[in-house]
C-alpha cells in the first residue's frame, strides 16, 4: 500500500511541484485546489505520467476545497479518508498574496481578513482535524512505535505520520507593501512548534519550509523587480527558486530522513536569510 499525501493548493505552483516530487516516490496523492480545475487536472496527469516513468503505481484523487471554510474542511478530509482510508502527510502549502499590494499606513482591513483567513485560521485549522484522525490511526495502528528505527523502509513500514507547512520568508522580512501578507505567515509560523510540541507524544513529526522568491504565478506580476535584486546579489545562490526546491524539501521530509527533527524550520531560499557582514 503506498503511503497518501494531502497538499493543499496542490493545482498550482508550489504545490503542483510538491506533488511531483511525491509522485516519483510513489505516493498516492489527495490534491486540494480552490477554483483552477483546469490546473489541477493537468497536475494530476503530470503526476500519474511522472509515476509511471518511475515505474510507480499510484493513485491521485482531486478535491475541490476552500480551506478557509470549516465546511471545506471537514470535506476535504473526509474525502481523504473515503477515497484511501489512511493519511502519512499533511502539507499546508495553499495561500494567496493580497489582491493588491498597500502601503502599511493605507491598508484595508478587507485584505488583512481574507489572508488571515486562507493563509493562518485554514491551516490551523485543517491541522488540528487532520492530527486528530493521524492520532486516531496511530492508535489503530499497533506496529507504530516513536522508537522504531529512523531508515526510509521503517517509515514506510511502520504508521509515521508528519505534517509540513509552507509558510514564506515574509514570516521574518518587513515589507512594507504587503504587512498583510507578512503577519499572516508570522502567525502561521507559530503552527509548527505549537502542533510539533503537542504531536511528539504520538510520534507524529511536525515541520515548516519556509520557501524565498519562488517562481510561481504568485510571483508573476513581480518578476522583473525580482530579477533586479536576484541579479544585485539579494540572494547568496543567485537564482529564483523553482516549486522543485521546495518538493524536494518536502520528499525528505515524507520519507523520514528527517526523523529526530520536530518543530524545526527548513530555509528554502537559496540563502537569503543569511545574515552577512
Ligand atoms: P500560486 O501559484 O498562486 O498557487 C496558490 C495555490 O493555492 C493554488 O493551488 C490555489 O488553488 C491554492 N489556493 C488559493 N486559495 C485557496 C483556498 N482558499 N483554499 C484552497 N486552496 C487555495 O502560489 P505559490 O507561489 O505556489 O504559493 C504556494 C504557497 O507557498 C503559498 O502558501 C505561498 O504563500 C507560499 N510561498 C510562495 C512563495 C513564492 O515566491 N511563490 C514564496 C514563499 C512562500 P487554485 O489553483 O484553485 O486557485
Amino acid at each position: 500500500m503506498n503511503p497518501v499525501a494531502l497538499i493543499t493548493g496542490g493545482s498550482r505552483g508550489i504545490g503542483a511541484g510538491i506533488a511531483r516530487e511525491l509522485a516519483v516516490l510513489g505516493w498516492d496523492l489527495v490534491l486540494n485546489y480552490a477554483r483552477n480545475e483546469t490546473a489541477v487536472r493537468a497536475t494530476a496527469a503530470d503526476c500519474a505520467a511522472a509515476a509511471r516513468r518511475t515505474g510507480s503505481n499510484l493513485r491521485v484523487a482531486i478535491c475541490q476545497a476552500d480551506i478557509s471554510l470549516a465546511a471545506d474542511r471537514q470535506r476535504l478530509v473526509d474525502f481523504a479518508r473515503g477515497q484511501f482510508g489512511r493519511l502519512d502527510l499533511l502539507v499546508n502549502n495553499a495561500g494567496v498574496a493580497p489582491e493588491v499590494r498597500s502601503d502599511l499606513l493605507d491598508a484595508g482591513e478587507a485584505s488583512f481578513d481574507r489572508l488571515m483567513a486562507i493563509n493562518a485560521k485554514g491551516p490551523f485549522f485543517l491541522t488540528q482535524l487532520v492530527a486528530r484522525w493521524m492520532i486516531e490511526q496511530v492508535k489503530q495502528n499497533a506496529s507504530s512505535s516513536p522508537a522504531s528505527p529512523a531508515d526510509e523502509r521503517a517509515d514506510r513500514q511502520h504508521y509515521r505520520p508528519k505534517i509540513v507547512t509552507i509558510s514564506s520568508i515574509s514570516a521574518d522580512t518587513a515589507s512594507v507593501n504587503r504587512g498583510d501578507y507578512c503577519v499572516s505567515k508570522a502567525a502561521l509560523a507559530m503552527l509548527t512548534p505549537l502542533f510539533a510540541a503537542r504531536l511528539a507524544g504520538h510520534g507524529i513529526n511536525v515541520y515548516e519550509i519556509r520557501p524565498g522568491i519562488v517562481a510561481t504565478d504568485m510571483t508573476a506580476a513581480v518578476a522583473e523587480k525580482y530579477d533586479a535584486l536576484i541579479a544585485g546579489g539579494l540572494t547568496p545562490l543567485r537564482r529564483w527558486g523553482v516549486p522543485a526546491d521546495v518538493g524536494k524539501a518536502v520528499a525528505a521530509i515524507a520519507q523520514g530522513w528527517l526523523p529526530f527533527s520536530t518543530g524545526e524550520v527548513i530555509h528554502v531560499d537559496g540563502g537569503f536569510h543569511l545574515r552577512t557582514l
